[in-house]
């Protein structure tokens, strides 16, 4: 993991003004939750963190490097989306590993890694199961533990705050943001 930093960061798209110049200081291995009503600037935020979205203005920094010109592969970051698949035919800690796996990584770090995020999300006995055979909240932290296990930099994830924040809060120390339609995220 690494630290991640924006400062007075804002989104424009067009006439329209999406983020308001948030100011954001995560640290390493920090869980952090963006909190606000539809249309607040959350998904533009992590967009523009992950490199999806050009940004209007201020400074995001990666690990003490600023990246507003870099593109998202070279940002070393992953990004789970609400709907992210997941492989239906393979276990738990088969959709785990398997980018690990595809990227030639040596299986001690793949089992490391794979072992880690389990038990973040609690999913640890849950290991052979394919997720179809998981209730609703262990199959939806799922993909953001693949994820996780893909980038061991850094995860955003566009949804399923309530299930990080019960699977990850309590054991990994939690901060949540809000942010509010009118000035963006505070
Ligand atoms: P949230 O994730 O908090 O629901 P978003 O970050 O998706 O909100 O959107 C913030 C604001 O930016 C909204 O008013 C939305 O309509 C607007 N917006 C998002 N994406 C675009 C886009 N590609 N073009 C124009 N406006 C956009």
């Amino acid at each position: 993991m690494t630290e991640v930093t924006l400062t007075d960061v804002i989104k424009r798209y067009g006439q329209h003004q999406a983020v308001h110049g948030i100011n954001l200081d995560i640290q390493d291995g920090e869980f952090v939750v963006l909190v606000g009503p539809s249309g607040c600037g959350k998904s533009t935020t992590l967009r523009m963190i992950a490199g999806l979205e050009d940004i209007s203005g201020g400074e995001v920094k990666i690990g003490g490097r600023v990246v507003n010109d870099l593109p998202p592969r070279e940002r070393n970051i992953s990004m789970v989306f609400q709907n992210y698949a997941l492989y239906p035919h393979m276990t738990v800690r088969e959709n785990l590993g398997f980018s690990l796996k595809i990227a030639k990584r040596p299986e001690a770090e793949i089992e490391r890694a794979v072992t880690e995020a389990a038990q973040i999300l609690g999913l640890d006995e849950l290991m052979e199961r394919k997720p179809a055979a998981l209730s609703g909240g262990n199959a939806s932290g799922l993909p953001w533990g693949a994820r996780s296990c893909a980038s061991r930099m850094c995860s955003c994830s566009t949804s399923r705050s309530q299930i990080l924040m019960r699977n990850c809060g309590l054991r990994c120390g939690s901060r949540s943001r809000s942010c509010t339609r009118k000035s963006g995220i505070q």
